[in-house]
């Protein structure tokens, strides 16, 4: 079977990323307001009141692929931000302290938005960034979902987002319209089917994407969200992964395995990885990350919706319900092995990856390790370590190693 080429669809993505650049400079040259915003919050909100909606942690996985994550860290860490802390934070902050902008510049807010859904590294960020531009500052509070029925917690969060709303007509003098969130949250939804289709795919044996594929892949559907340009862009990348089957064209052609990587990529060396696990004939199949984007929205009751798809973050459940969610996917998926990624970067992502490790080997059957790095700092990446810690688990899958 032949080696899959390169996608074509990857010169699109680029363009696509490149006009949210520019867009986001030119909104701000043009009074529009850019709205910061984390990447797991009501992003549809904004879309529909005509902000420009932007992701500082989009730059920081721009500044961690060009490698230069340590870089920016140092004049972080000089002006007294820790070395532990996120490191898509001490890129935002570094950027905004140093001279030389290598990555392009971090856009300086005129309003700051910040879900804690995802971690609490992120609301500090943002608090502080919001003091240096001297921008109004809004903190949608979420707490932590243990049971799927938590009506309460949603109901909390769904008084913040009228409140947001308040808050953004007021810092902005732009207003809310309902018709509008209501035709953003559609498109939103077709944009994330898509997405969903094409991840599905990689439970296809062979198949045609890769967990590897989605990080390339996700850009637009964090940036472009609520717009047609999302839809468009999934709508031909799907058309292009069905021509690869079609001609029989895959990333790994004679798959013997099938692994699931739990949560971020590590960025710099993401063709190191792909090429890696390529060697071994191994298809990284899924990742709860790359899922987390395949949202679907009740239009019929929007912000009620989006309350309760924001505050159910997959990262902000209990420990048992993450136990739970990694199973389902390693088990639609077929996957014969798994990686957990303890990410200095990501506390809540990395804590008791130990513990998670056991029971997913002991519930799957399947044998799983517990890789320590970063995502985005190469101070803390060693090669040979990554390297051997990998060949761990190829070694238990060669000896058909069951828990
Ligand atoms: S990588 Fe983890 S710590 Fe950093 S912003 Fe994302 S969720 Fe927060």
């Amino acid at each position: 079977m032949p080696e899959r080429p390169p996608l074509k669809s990857v010169t699109l993505l680029k363009e696509i990323m490149g006009r949210y650049y520019a867009g986001a400079e030119e909104a701000k040259a043009s009074g529009r307001p850019v709205v910061w915003m984390t990447a797991v919050s009501p992003v549809e909100i904004v879309v529909a009141m005509g902000l420009f909606p932007y992701y500082p942690e989009n730059f920081g996985t721009l500044v961690a692929s060009k490698k230069l994550t340590h870089e920016y860290s140092h004049e972080a860490e000089a002006a007294g931000f820790f070395p532990d802390l996120c490191g898509y934070a001490r890129a935002g902050l570094g950027d905004w302290l140093r001279e030389e902008h290598p990555a392009g510049r971090l856009v300086p807010p005129d309003v700051v938005v910040c879900c804690n859904a995802q971690c609490h590294s992120l609301p500090k960020w943002f608090e502080v960034s919001a003091r240096w531009h001297s921008a109004p500052y809004f903190l949608l509070d979420t707490p932590l979902i243990t049971e799927e029925t938590q009506k309460e917690a949603v109901d909390y969060f769904h008084e913040q987002l009228l409140e947001l709303i308040r808050f953004l007509e007021a810092a902005t003098g732009r207003r809310f319209s309902l018709n509008r969130l209501v035709e953003t949250m559609d498109l939103a939804n077709r944009a994330c089917r898509l997405w969903k289709e094409i991840l599905e795919m990689a439970a296809l044996r062979p198949a045609p994407f890769s967990f590897f594929d989605a990080c390339i892949h996700m850009g637009p559907i964090v940036t472009w969200r609520g717009r047609e340009l999302a839809v468009e862009y999934y709508r031909r990348l799907k058309a292009e992964l069905e021509e690869c089957v079609a001609r029989g064209e895959y990333p790994v052609p004679e798959e013997k395995y099938r692994l699931y990587w739990d949560h971020i990529v590590i960025w710099p060396r993401i063709r190191w990885l792909s090429e890696f696990f390529a060697r071994h004939q191994a298809l990284v199949a899924c990742s709860q990350y790359t899922h987390a984007w395949a949202r679907e929205f009740d239009l019929t009751r929007p912000l009620e919706s989006l309350a309760e798809t924001y505050a159910r973050e997959f990262v902000n459940h209990s420990f048992e319900r993450r136990v739970e969610f990694k199973l389902a996917l390693m088990r639609r998926f077929r996957v014969d092995g798994f990686i957990l990624f303890s990410n200095r970067s990501c506390k809540p992502c990395s804590l008791g990856l130990y513990d998670k490790r056991r029971l997913l080997m002991e519930r799957a059957g399947i044998p799983g390790i517990v890789l320590e790095t970063d995502m985005a700092d190469l101070r803390y990446f060693n090669e040979t370590q990554v390297a051997e810690r990998l060949e761990m688990l190829f070694e238990q899958l060669e000896g058909g190693q069951r828990t």
